[in-house]
């Protein structure tokens, strides 16, 4: 019997990807989806995958991975070659990292060719005809990149050329509607799927504002300072402290799970309040700085903010600073974005 022929295919999560890797399955291919994650995106799926693999597998019939690809994302946001878009969204390259990434993968599991999603005009950047065309260029993939959703507007593919693609039985979408989309779903018995996502967190004008600043200040990023950077308001301390305070309940728990070595965690011991984490400090008066800020942001028993015991913990004990509430003029040069 002939070996079952593979491709590997990139996976949002999204409908077209959905359908992309369905309809490619339906003609005899065994896919491969494969969903990357960086801390832009998806990163919570890395502590889950076993769950998040086992729901795409029961909803959708995928068989999924999950992959972080962080590294080299980080070295491509210093100088995306095409560029950004509207904020700090480096989408053309961001789509060639992730195809490169996927072709390795193609080469190392023996697949004969990938897939995406992309449907012709559906994004302003990223899926314009030469925008595609640009991609499987830069990404070095040319005929090995089969589009399923749009196939027939395109050129003839390895896959359709040797005939493990029949691309007459493959859907012709274009453009943003998704009547066409929905109707295909149905076929394949898909209901529930998720609605249309906007960008990743570097098309939000401010993440992306303090992410760009941060790449602008230094030769050094790493993950860590990154997660850090795209949790609760964000504070630069006079003696080189970062502190992040949470705005609500999930950003506190956000705030605890980044937490790394020589973090600290403040508290306020005696009335509700944020949890703040303060990294890169080398300084007592950062943290005394720190426990001011928590004051700050502490609920008021009446009007104004009060002199609060705040608890600061570092990596071997606890200690309580009484701290004042910072003035809102001090607030306001401290706080980024
Ligand atoms: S929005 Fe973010 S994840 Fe999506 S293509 Fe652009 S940079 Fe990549």
């Amino acid at each position: 019997m002939p070996k079952q022929p593979i491709a590997i295919a990139l996976f949002s999560g999204g409908l077209d990807s959905i359908l992309a890797c369905r309809v490619v399955a339906a003609q005899g291919v065994k896919v491969k989806a494969i969903k990357f994650v960086t801390p832009f995106f998806d990163y919570d799926l890395l502590s889950t995958e076993e769950q998040y693999r086992k729901k795409i597998r029961d909803k959708y019939d995928i068989d999924v991975e999950v992959k972080d690809i962080t590294d080299p994302y980080l070295r491509m946001l210093y100088d995306p070659p095409h560029g950004f878009g509207k904020h700090f969204n480096p989408c053309i390259d961001c789509k060639i990292l992730m195809i490169r990434e996927a072709k390795k993968l193609m080469t190392a599991c023996h697949g004969s060719f990938l897939l995406t999603g992309e449907v012709i005009g559906q994004r302003p950047m990223s899926q314009r005809k030469d925008t595609l065309r640009i991609i499987e260029r830069d990404s070095g993939t040319d005929s090995l990149l089969l589009r399923p959703l749009c196939a027939g507007s395109l050129k003839p593919t390895a896959a359709e050329l040797s005939g493990l693609i029949d691309r007459e039985k493959l859907p012709h979408f274009n453009g943003r509607g998704r009547s066409g989309q929905i109707k295909l779903a149905g076929e394949f018995g898909i209901t529930d799927f998720p609605s249309p996502a906007g960008g990743c967190v570097l098309t939000d004008r401010n993440l992306a504002k303090r992410i760009r600043m941060h790449y602008n200040e230094t030769t050094e990023i790493n993950r860590e300072d990154i997660r850090f950077l795209l949790v609760g308001r964000q504070f630069r301390l006079p003696h080189g402290g970062w502190l992040a305070i949470g705005r609500d309940e999930k950003e506190n728990d956000a705030v605890m799970g980044i937490r790394q070595p020589g973090d600290l965690i403040l508290r306020a011991d005696d009335r509700p309040g944020p949890t703040a984490l303060l990294r890169h400090c080398r300084n007592q008066e950062d943290v005394s700085l720190s426990a001011a800020l928590v004051a700050r942001y502490c609920k008021k028993n009446s009007g104004a903010p009060l002199q609060t015991m705040v608890t600061v913990t570092d990596d071997r004990a606890e200690s309580l600073l009484s701290a004042a509430p910072v003035s809102e003029e001090q607030l306001a040069g401290l706080q980024i974005l």
